[in-house]
């Protein structure tokens, strides 16, 4: 007789960026992914985006905390902040390099916006891939001469590197696989001028990192799941199971963005809401006067 499969312990995660304060969308997704784990008896784990040194600020990170806890949001073990791991992203980065998947990018904004050439991605305007053709001997002559620089990625030649790849989507019922295209994107920043590493390499670091088995998060982030499937396949860590659930929209039809003050938790919280209520209202898909989904 086969031994039972032990069933996997899901590890699921809810990770923003403190770059403003939460809204009710923000706070209906780490519910989500709360449930999701206690559904199994799992593990929540909470992860703080701070790697934005010009946009993220101590503030917000207090805030969101107080904000999370105030909702009913409760996590297992150390919040993991990213600006403590920059040594991490570097050290992906190296290796990245060495497989001489990436090169460095002098482009300014001004300089991608003026190719007009440049074809659309999901993303939007694709990086024509200017820098991609400097030689190794200018490469190293405007780093040594300090000239700011992002590091991308050379999409075709880690597409091809890595083959085919699948990710896995799951719902309620079952997981399927998902048909990765992460060329669509073109050459995307892993390193910023700004900040040690991007969002795609800090994100997918630290999932593995983090033992992350389920990752729940807004429709916005789904195509790009196909890099952070790439850069698995690159850098051989485990891929989790994704879902990404709808936007919540505002009465206009607009995203709720943490610019545009959108009802946040921290204003409903002042107002006096009950946060059970609210808790109990998002879970059931009960959504404040004027905030309804998006597209699935
Ligand atoms: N930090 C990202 C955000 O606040 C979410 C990242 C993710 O869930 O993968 O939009």
């Amino acid at each position: 007789m086969t031994p039972p499969v032990a069933p996997q312990h899901m590890v699921t995660r809810f990770a923003p960026s403190p770059t403003g304060r939460l809204h009710v969308g923000h706070g209906w997704s780490a519910l989500m992914a709360m449930d999701l784990a206690r559904s199994s008896g799992g593990t929540m784990r909470l992860r703080i985006e701070d790697i934005d040194g010009t946009r993220s600020r101590p503030e917000h990170v207090t805030g969101i905390i107080k904000d999370l806890r105030w909702l009913g949001v409760e996590w297992d073990g150390d919040i993991l902040f990213q600006s403590q791991r920059i040594g991490i992203y570097e050290a992906a980065l190296d290796r990245l390099r060495a497989m001489g998947l990436l090169y460095p990018c002098f482009c300014t904004r001004a300089d991608i916006q003026a190719s007009l050439t440049a074809p659309h991605g999901p993303e939007g305007a694709v990086y024509p891939g200017t820098c991609r053709a400097l030689s190794a001997d200018v490469r190293a002559r405007r780093i040594a001469a300090g000239d700011a620089h992002a590091w991308r990625i050379d999409m075709a030649r880690a597409a091809a590197r890595a083959g085919p790849l699948n990710w896995r989507s799951f719902d309620e019922n079952a997981s399927s696989a998902v048909s990765a295209d992460p060329g669509v994107h073109g050459d995307v920043v892993l390193a910023r001028k700004d900040a040690p590493a991007s969002y795609h390499l800090s994100c997918t670091l630290d999932d593995a990192a983090m033992g992350v088995t389920h990752v729940l998060r807004g429709d916005d982030l789904r195509s790009v799941t196909d890099i952070h499937r790439l850069i698995q396949a690159l850098l051989d860590l485990p891929s989790p199971a994704y879902r990404h659930h709808p936007l919540l929209m505002d009465a206009q039809g607009q995203r709720l963005a943490k610019r545009s003050g959108s009802l946040s938790l921290a204003q409903l919280r002042v107002q006096g809401v009950d946060s059970s209520i609210l808790a109990a209202d998002l879970r059931a898909g009960r959504f404040p006067v004027g905030i309804s989904y998006g597209k699935a």
